[in-house]
Formats: structure tokens, sequence, C-alpha cells
């Protein structure tokens, strides 16, 4: 690697780690209703301010190891682990598009789904106005792809549609609104292809890693699907290209 993409990538990553820090603010705070902007950041023990060097993503949580200064309780170490993520997808996704529009519908696109596979793990529900982010930001993208929209608007239905039935069906209890929302609104980021190769990969991912809970009874029968649709997502926005090209 030269030295100009080493500072692009580490630029990539400062400002990915830095984003992290407010994903975490949107995880604490949307599933309570506050808002993520205008509260200063507090001390979820104490309540205590937070100053400048006690903000600064991770470096802050492994120099305070990981206690407030104020009260010296436990500060969860989701904080820095939210923030190197965020980090390392941004450089991943940037390996993939380089300096490209698409790149930069990705990462929030990504990071959104990030804050929602943490909310939806915790409390079973997917925030509307990460669903709405999502869509905003896939309909942006498609000014730039605007000879395909075909396949964009296709993939708005492709697999919202059958789940909604679902839903219908069941009553409700087969699957959430939200799912249902989120796979119209990644899909029309995504493509019909790629959004059916994302929900296909999702309960795959889904199945292997829940039945197996199940089994040693670690887990209820209830699962969030949050987090595997974002790990389809993910998956078909790097390879699905390239997979879907192979079968077809
Ligand atoms: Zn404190």
């Amino acid at each position: 690697m030269d030295s100009i993409a080493a500072l692009a990538f580490g630029t990539v990553f400062v400002l990915g780690i830095t984003v992290g820090s407010f994903l975490n603010v949107c995880i604490l705070r949307i599933p309570a209703g506050e808002s993520v902007v205008t509260v200063p950041s507090h001390c979820v023990s104490c309540g205590k301010r937070l100053h400048w060097f006690e903000l600064i993503p991770v470096l802050s949580y492994l120099f305070l190891r990981g206690r407030c200064l104020g009260c010296k309780s436990r500060i969860s170490a989701q904080y820095p682990l939210i923030e190197a993520a965020n980090g390392v997808i941004w450089c991943v996704l940037f390996q993939h598009y380089g300096p490209e529009p698409d790149f930069l519908f990705a990462c929030p696109l990504c990071s959104a789904l990030l804050v929602m596979s943490v909310i939806d793990a915790r409390t079973r529900e997917i925030p509307p106005g990460i669903n709405l982010f999502a869509l905003v930001l896939g309909a942006l993208r498609l000014l730039f792809h605007l000879s395909e929209w075909p396949q964009y608007a296709a993939g708005f239905f492709a697999v919202s549609v059958p789940l909604l039935l679902v839903l219908i069906l069941s009553g409700g209890k087969g699957i959430g609104g939200g799912d249902v929302k989120l796979m119209a609104a990644c899909g029309l980021f995504l493509g019909w292809k790629e959004i059916l190769l994302a929900f296909f990969l999702s309960c795959l991912f889904g199945t292997a890693v829940h039945l197996p809970r199940m089994a040693i009874g670690k887990a209820g029968k209830g699962l969030a699907l949050g987090p595997y649709l974002f790990a389809g997502v993910f998956f078909a926005l790097m390879w699905g290209n390239s997979v879907i090209n192979k079968l077809v």
C-alpha cells in the first residue's frame, strides 16, 4: 500500500470511528425517545457531562480503562466496539468501492443498519426513523443510477411484498412490520437481485446462529431478524454482484 492509500484509509477509519461514537448515542437514545443531537454527552450512571478527552473514539475508553472519571462505574465495552466496528466497516467499503458516489451512500446505510441491529437485538423493534433514513439514501443513490431505475424499483417490492403477505397471513406473528419496511428500503438501495440474495443469506445466517442457540436453550423461539438482515445486506453490497454474475 503506498502512502497516499494509507492516508486515505487512515482518514476513512478516523471518520468511521468518529461517526461510530455518534452511533452509540443513537443506540442509547433512539429507543428511549431522547434527542440524539440536543442533549450533551453524559455518563449514563452519574449524569456527569463528558469532557472532550473523554469523547475520543476507542482511545478514551482505553485510557479511562473502561470507567467513568466521575463515578468510576463501568462503561460498557459496547462503546469502543461499535466505534471500531464502524471504522472497520467504512474501510472495507472503501476498499470495495474506492472514492465513488456509491461509497458515500453505502457508509451511512451500513452505519444505520449497525444501529438498527443493536436496537433490534435489544428491544425487538426496528426504529421507523432508521427505515426512513435507509429509504432516503436509496432514493438519493438512485439519482446516480437513473438509467437502471426499473431494477431498483423492483427491488423495493421484491422481498417486502412477500414478507408483507406473511405478516398479514400470520396475523402479525410471522414477521415484524419493521422488517418489511427495512427490506423495502434496502431493496430500493440494492436492486431486486441483490435484495433477494441479501434476504436469502439473512435467513441462512439466522438459522445457522439461532438453531444451535435454541438447542442449548440459550435462546427462545423468537428471533430478532435485524442483525441477520444487516449481515445479508452487507454481504450483498460487497459480493452480491460477483455471486449473481456467476449464477446467471
Ligand atoms: Zn459517571
